[in-house]
Parts: C-alpha cells; sequence; structure tokens
C-alpha cells in the first residue's frame, strides 16, 4: 500500500462538534438527504474515506458492518457522478443479495434530492426479465452479486465500458463465498480509470494482492479501535426487531430499578420520536441533540441532575461528556456506528463509584456490530430477554405494596380512613377485605394495575423490517418467501439463532462442502435452535451426505429433509412462549 491513514476515532470524538458532513465536501443535494435522514456527524470510517474519495483516489477501507461504511462510498459516488447516461456509472459488488438491497437502499435514501438517479440491484434468484428492462432503459447505479453480474455481462445486457465507480463491500465475504475469480474479471475488465473503493471486515493476503494489482495507489483507511470499559457496568444485549424497540424499551421501564437513564439513538430525529413516545407512556422524558440549542441542554441536564426529568433520549455528541450520579442506566436504543462510541455511552452511567446498567437493544442483522464490541471491550454482553407480562406484572404488584405500606406510615390520614371504611363495613355488610380490594380499584383509575397476557403478546423477533419484505423476498406474515415451483425442497440444519449463524455462513458452508451454486439456494429461515434451508429437490444422496456432515460455527449440522416446515415452526413457537412464562 502507497500509504496509510490509521484514524484514531478516540481522536475524532476530541472534536466532534467541529467535524460535520458540510466540511468534508460533499453536495449540496447529499447534506440535504443527509439533514432528513438526521446523521449528526460522519462517523469514523466517513470522515476519514469520503475526503479521499472525493479527491478522486482509490480506497483500501478496513471496516465492518455498522460502522457507516455505506455512507463513506455512497455519498462521495453521488456527490460526483452525472446522472441520465444509459450505461451505469458506478457498479457496487456485494456478497449477498440482502447486502446488496440494503446498499440501494442506502443509495436511494441518499440521493432523495438528486433528480433522476436510479439505483438498480441485480442478484441470482430474482428474474432476469425485471433487471432486464431496467438495464435496457438505462441505470446509474448498479448494486450487485458478482456471480450475477459476470452472468450479464457474459450475455452482454451489462454494459460497464463508462463505468467510472467501482466499489467492493466486504470483499473478504465476497472471495469467502468462492467469487474471486469473478470479482478480478470486473477489476480487470472495467475501465482503467475508475475509481476503486475496497472494503473488508479483514485483510487477509488475498485482499492484498488484489488491491496492489488492480488499485490506483490507494490510500489505506483503518478505524483503530481504543477502548475500555469499567467492570462496574453491567452490560446486557436484548434480540428485538425493529419495531419491537419501543415496546422493548417501555417493558425494561418498567421492570429496572432505575433512576436516571439516558437512551441513544442514531439520529437526531430519532431522539425526539422516543421521548415523545415516552411522554405519551408517562414517563418524564426530554431529548437533546446536536440541534438543541445549548442553553436549553443545560436546562435539560440539569433537570436531569434534580430528578425533574428520568429519562434523556440523546444522541452521542448531545450526550458527550454529561456527568450525572443518578443514571442508573444506558439504553442503547440503535447500537452506535463503532465500538469507541458504545465505550463513551456506557461510561454515562457507573459514576462517582456507583454500579450501572447498560443495555444495548440488537436487530437480528446486527449481530456482527455486537461481536465487534465484545472483542473491543473485551467484556462478553449477557443476553437478556424480553421482560415478559409476569415480569412486568411482578412488578407492579411490588411497587403497588410499596404504596400501602408507604400510606400506612400516615397514621393520622389512615385514623381518618378507617372510620371512612368502618361506616361502609357497618352499613353494607360487606367484608373489610372486600372494601379494600374495591378501593385498589378505584385506585387504579383508568390505567389498569395488572396486563392481560393477551394485551401483551410476544411478537416475532425473527425479521428485522418487515416494511422491506415485499424487496428482499419475504412473506407478509414477516418469513422469507417459500418457494412453490417445486424446484426446491426445505431442509433443517442443526443451528440456529443460538449458534449466532447467518445465512451468508449457511450459504458459504453448503456450496462449498456440497459443489453447490448461487442459484441452489433458495429461502433461508433461521430460528433459535435451528435453520429452514431451500435447497434443490433433486440433490443426490452422495451430496446430501456430505451436507449432513458438514460444521458450521464448529457445529454438526445435521442437515436432513424438513418434515414439513410448518411442524418445525410450531414448535418454535412454544419456546418464545415458556420464556414469558419464566
Ligand atoms: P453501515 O455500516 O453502512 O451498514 O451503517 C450502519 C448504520 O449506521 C446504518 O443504519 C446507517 O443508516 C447508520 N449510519 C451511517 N452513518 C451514520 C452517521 N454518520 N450517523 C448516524 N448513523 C449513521
Amino acid at each position: 500500500m502507497a500509504s496509510e491513514t490509521p484514524v484514531d476515532s478516540a481522536e475524532a470524538e476530541t472534536a466532534p462538534e467541529k467535524l460535520t458532513f458540510a466540511d468534508l465536501g460533499l453536495d449540496a443535494a447529499v447534506l440535504k438527504a443527509l439533514k432528513d435522514v438526521g446523521y449528526e456527524t460522519p462517523s469514523a470510517i466517513q470522515a476519514a474515506t469520503i475526503p479521499v474519495l472525493l479527491q478522486g483516489r482509490d480506497v483500501v477501507g478496513l471496516a465492518q458492518t455498522g460502522t457507516g461504511k455505506t455512507a463513506a462510498f455512497a455519498l462521495p459516488v453521488l456527490s460526483q457522478m452525472e446522472t441520465g447516461h444509459k450505461n451505469p456509472q458506478a457498479l457496487v459488488l456485494a456478497p449477498t443479495r440482502e447486502l446488496a438491497l440494503q446498499v440501494c437502499e442506502a443509495f436511494e435514501k441518499y440521493a432523495a434530492h438528486i433528480k433522476g438517479v436510479s439505483v438498480l440491484p441485480v442478484y441470482g434468484g430474482q428474474g432476469y426479465g425485471q433487471q432486464l428492462s431496467a438495464l435496457r432503459r438505462g441505470v446509474d447505479i448498479v448494486v450487485g452479486t458478482p456471480g450475477r453480474i459476470m452472468d450479464h455481462l457474459d450475455k452482454g445486457t451489462l454494459d460497464l465500458s463508462e463505468l467510472k465507480y467501482l466499489v467492493l463491500d466486504e470483499a473478504d465475504e465476497m472471495l469467502k463465498m468462492g467469487f474471486a475469480e469473478d470479482v478480478e474479471t470486473i477489476l480487470a475488465d472495467t475501465p482503467s480509470t475508475k475509481q476503486v473503493a475496497l472494503f473488508s471486515a479483514t485483510m487477509p493476503a488475498q485482499i492484498r494482492r488484489i488491491s496492489a494489482q488492480y488499485l490506483n495507489d490507494p490510500e489505506e483507511i483503518t478505524v483503530k479501535t481504543k477502548t475500555a470499559t469499567s467492570t462496574n457496568i453491567a452490560q446486557r444485549y436484548l434480540i428485538v426487531s425493529y419495531q419491537q424497540k419501543i415496546d422493548a424499551l417501555t417493558r425494561i421501564l418498567e421492570v429496572e430499578n432505575f433512576e436516571g437513564m439516558i437512551v441513544f439513538t442514531r439520529t437526531k430525529n430519532e431522539t425526539e420520536t422516543v421521548a415523545e413516545k415516552l411522554r405519551a407512556r408517562g414517563y418524564t422524558a426530554a431529548a437533546i441533540n446536536g440541534d438543541v440549542a445549548q442553553v436549553q441542554r443545560e436546562r435539560t441536564v440539569n433537570q436531569l441532575k434534580s430528578g425533574k426529568l428520568d429519562i434523556l433520549v440523546a444522541t452521542d455528541v448531545a450526550a458527550r461528556g454529561l456527568d450525572v450520579d443518578r443514571i442508573s442506566h444506558v439504553v442503547n436504543y440503535d447500537l452506535p456506528i463503532d465500538t469507541e462510541s458504545y465505550v463513551h455511552r456506557i461510561g454515562r452511567t457507573g459514576r462517582a463509584g456507583r454500579t450501572g446498567d447498560a443495555i444495548s437493544f440488537v436487530t437480528p442483522r446486527e449481530r456482527r456490530m455486537l461481536t465487534a464490541i465484545e472483542k473491543a471491550t473485551r467484556q462478553p454482553l449477557t443476553e437478556m430477554s424480553l421482560p415478559s407480562v409476569d415480569d412486568v406484572n411482578a412488578t407492579r404488584l411490588t411497587r403497588f405494596d410499596d404504596a400501602i405500606t408507604a400510606a400506612l406510615e400516615d397514621t393520622a390520614a389512615i385514623a381518618t380512613f378507617r372510620d371512612v371504611v368502618a361506616h361502609y363495613v357497618a352499613h353494607h355488610d360487606v367484608p373489610e377485605a372486600d372494601v379494600a380490594a374495591a378501593l385498589a380499584v378505584v385506585a387504579q383509575g383508568d390505567t389498569p394495575l395488572l396486563l392481560e397476557a393477551e394485551a401483551f403478546r410476544q411478537q416475532r423477533f425473527d425479521n428485522d423490517r418487515p416494511a422491506r419484505d415485499s424487496r428482499d423476498g419475504a412473506s407478509r406474515d414477516g418469513g422469507p418467501r417459500r418457494d412453490t415451483s417445486g424446484r426446491f425442497a426445505t431442509y433443517r440444519i442443526a443451528v440456529g439463532r443460538r449458534q449466532r449463524v447467518e445465512p451468508r455462513q449457511i450459504v458459504g458452508a453448503l456450496a462449498n462442502e456440497g459443489g453447490l451454486r448461487r442459484g441452489d439456494f433458495g429461502a433461508i429461515q433461521i430460528r433459535q435452535d435451528f435453520s429452514l434451508v431451500e435447497l434443490p429437490a433433486d440433490l443426490s444422496s452422495d451430496t446430501i451426505g456430505r451436507l449432513a456432515d458438514t460444521r458450521i460455527s464448529g457445529q454438526l449440522i445435521d442437515l436432513r429433509l424438513d418434515q414439513g416446515g410448518r411442524s418445525a415452526k410450531r414448535s418454535d413457537r412454544p419456546q418464545r412462549r415458556d420464556r414469558d412464562r419464566d
């Protein structure tokens, strides 16, 4: 590598309010979109990569998912590109269709104020028809998996002769999945004048060789992790889907014994939304973010200190350096974009020699960020389950008991009301216990003291954002869409969420062991203790035998034909309910 820029994101933390997206030299329309999205400051990888890409240099970025790397390449591409050409100007290669779709979504979000930009996802398993007609009409940005991109190049249906920007996203994953040859062919057969950005979580020799061979004097950018967390903070995480976060937070507020709390969100807009929802549920909560004037911010923090306010919903920038002893809990409503921010955030609790609690919400697709946090802080986080109806009710009953005990201490008031109750008992011939119960009914008012199990049914945790379902092949009930063509059969493998497997690991392992091709995979559903994978119905017994002996994360997968996906689903569900009842 010609030059190297190690970025110390802890350093970036010291002057965060000075560095804005505008400072990086991005186009005004892109800045406007970022304002809408509500990002406050560039992440470490963005701050380091964007100016270099805007200068036109090639980049090799060592960055994991969750660090903001998508914006790190998407924003400069959008800032520089000319729209309206027939042939694509930019191509992003991604290892999986899920990532390709995510990247497309990100491009569309950041391009909201650029007129006429078209972004096309191109991946295997999707019909050619739609892709062909879009390509014929002309697209600006293509985001795809290497195999399908190669298919189009071979067929002559994709013309990359005008390519200006090529991004390799998760390059190490692409190589692991057997795309090395395709990636090299694409690098070699596209204009030598193109700018290349290669992102990878690791830097194996093969990637070093590829970047030395095909990139032009690239700047290597790594984000150093310098982190230490104190041991007086208990760190837990909860796997939760995006839509369930507010409900999960409310349940946590019910059962956790908290004094003061900071809830961290990723965007300014989200601080306001969450604070508002908490207020609507009866909590004293306020939002602070970079847009809130300093005076107002100070006033809010003072309210938190004095106990007038219990919950502060904040972005990283707004809460930096906050030192309030009574913060007993930090909740990462959204995971931070780098591990240093995680350390800064949770350091807001456990002040002044006290103990603290940190709870992080992790959506299924953020598990890798969780691993990165555990690695960086060298501390495992403990998984917690969503507080159940019984948990919530037990806490409410304890509080109710405490309120009775406290009221009994006011002897004067008790003496007065004892006469009132005695009068009622004497005139209505009702036992005192029933009168006390009736008074409890009066006291609960319109809000029932106890929750009913029905109203609090456990929702499914399997999917992150069902709103995207129509795009990434999932059905309306939230599960991946099942194949109905008869080409696929559903197989069951003995690894699931508990083993932290991801679809890409399953595809990688089965493709390697069984000599399967990308098109041989249908829907993959990851459940708690097993996964369901659609594979060709006509697999030979030889292949099945080889696949059965495959290991994923060290565990034998014991692949077998699923005896009806439905029964498998059912057996998974009671486990969840059981957990609720624990
Ligand atoms: P990525 O690593 O690109 O997958 O991004 C991870 C998440 O961080 C995505 O949900 C982005 O929307 C979000 N994100 C990216 N950049 C920023 C930023 N500067 N501030 C806040 N959130 C961001």
